[in-house]
């Protein structure tokens, strides 16, 4: 494969992986052959993934990759988390989204702060795919600013631990069609926490699927929270947004496999296509392009492993994902800009996937935190002290 000799030696330079977790990302690759990159158009046609791809992907391991084994979870290591993110985003950049939030935002809040019985309710379903998930922050006047969140938490009265919540949620992946979502809710002034609510109750209604330039496929939507009944998980505000850090790492690693995607494509057909008598990548402005490509994904890939090995380290990610966040975004943005530049016209089109990874690149630098929030994170770390 053209883009395993791109990032040769990088596996040698940081061994964390270990037997279990190889043979799963061999697995990983295998998924995506054949079940995953034969029908992304498709499925960004259908503006749809079929509703077996949960139980599918429940089945490969790929929702609860970190999650404890007495969870029904793989207790993978952040390494191999995103390295399998990072493989999904080859096939489907829109599939690789969802499975690294629910990954690192919605299965990780259950385990981090849900008590025994929520575990019990739902960690293991949803592991397998049975109950599915969706995370829930943004408003429509709170994003960047996620302090803003305006939904309303009240205690029930009589019933420990329940909530109505009131309010909206604006752009939440997956939401039209998750059984279960985190949300984060005002508890007080100056107060938030976050809660576990189902969405089959009359207190939950879908106020419109959101139809975004790329990841289509991906069910975006807006819905609006009336008394809603939901399950606290103890948190504060902190701990809740704290799981951002790995999800950066998703989303980076999405970034990666979104370029590494395009490379591969645009170095094949530079290898093909001759104007001029030459082959494309006989002409020195294409090799430049190829060049500056491969050298910002290597550069990529490595703050995105250093990320995750400080990660199952143990120490401090919060500049280091901020790191990989933003280079891998704006990476995958200019790789793709590139691959399109090099297919000429045919990239414009859908003859070929680099348009479709062009579009599904710009969410990477949107998602989890803009590249201007990305830069104020990592500034604040630089000055702290
Ligand atoms: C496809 C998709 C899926 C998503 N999935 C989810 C999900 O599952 N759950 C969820 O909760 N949210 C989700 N989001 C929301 C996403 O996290 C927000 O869109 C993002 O955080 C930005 O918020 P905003 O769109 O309100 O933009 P704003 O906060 O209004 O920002 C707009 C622009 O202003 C600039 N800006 C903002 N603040 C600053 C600042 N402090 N300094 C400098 N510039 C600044 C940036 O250029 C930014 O892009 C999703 C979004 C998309 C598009």
């Amino acid at each position: 494969m053209v883009t395993e000799s791109l990032t040769q030696g990088i596996d040698d330079m940081i061994p964390l992986i270990n037997a279990d977790e190889s043979a799963f990302l061999d697995q990983v690759r295998a998924f995506v052959a054949s079940e995953v990159l034969p029908f992304t158009r498709d499925w960004e046609n259908a503006t749809a993934f079929p509703d077996e791809i949960w139980p599918k992907l429940g089945k490969a391991g790929l929702l609860a990759m970190t999650v404890a084994k007495e969870w029904g979870g793989r207790d993978y290591s952040c390494r191999a988390y995103v390295e399998a993110c990072r493989e999904l985003a080859k096939g489907d950049p829109a599939l690789a989204m969802n499975v690294a939030a629910i990954n690192a935002l919605v299965a990780a809040h259950i385990e981090h702060f849900g008590s025994d019985a929520q575990k019990e309710k739902y960690l293991r379903a949803a592991t397998e795919g049975h109950v599915k998930l969706a995370w829930g922050l943004t408003e429509p006047d709170a994003g960047s600013d996620a302090r803003r969140v305006q939904t309303h938490a009240t205690p029930i009265e009589g019933e420990a631990g329940w909530y109505h919540l009131n309010g909206e949620k604006m752009f939440i992946t997956n939401g039209g069609k998750a059984d279960l979502i985190v949300m984060v809710a005002r508890t007080g002034e100056k107060e938030l926490s976050a809660f576990l609510m189902e969405t089959n109750q009359p207190g939950f209604e879908l106020v419109q699927r959101i139809h975004t330039v790329g990841v289509k496929a991906s069910n975006t939507v807006h819905f609006k929270l009336t008394n809603a009944r939901a399950w606290h998980t103890p948190c504060t505000f902190e701990q809740a947004i704290s799981l951002l850090y790995r999800g950066r790492l998703g989303i980076a690693a999405m970034a990666v496999g979104i370029a590494e995607k395009a490379f591969e494509l645009a170095l094949e057909y530079s290898q093909q296509r001759e104007q001029f008598n030459r082959r494309l990548c006989d002409m020195q402005s294409v090799q430049n392009m190829l060049a500056d490509s491969a050298m910002e994904i290597e550069a990529a890939r490595l703050l995105l492993l250093k990320g995750a090995s400080l990660y199952d380290a143990g120490k401090d990610v919060v500049k280091a994902s901020s790191y990989a966040k933003l280079y891998a975004s704006e990476t995958a943005n200019r790789v793709t800009n590139r691959a399109i530049q090099i297919h000429g016209g045919r990239g414009m089109t859908d003859f070929s996937l680099v348009e479709k990874l062009w579009r599904d690149a710009k969410l990477t630098e949107i998602g989890e935190g803009c590249s201007e929030i990305q830069r104020l994170v990592i500034s604040k770390q630089l000055l702290k002290g």
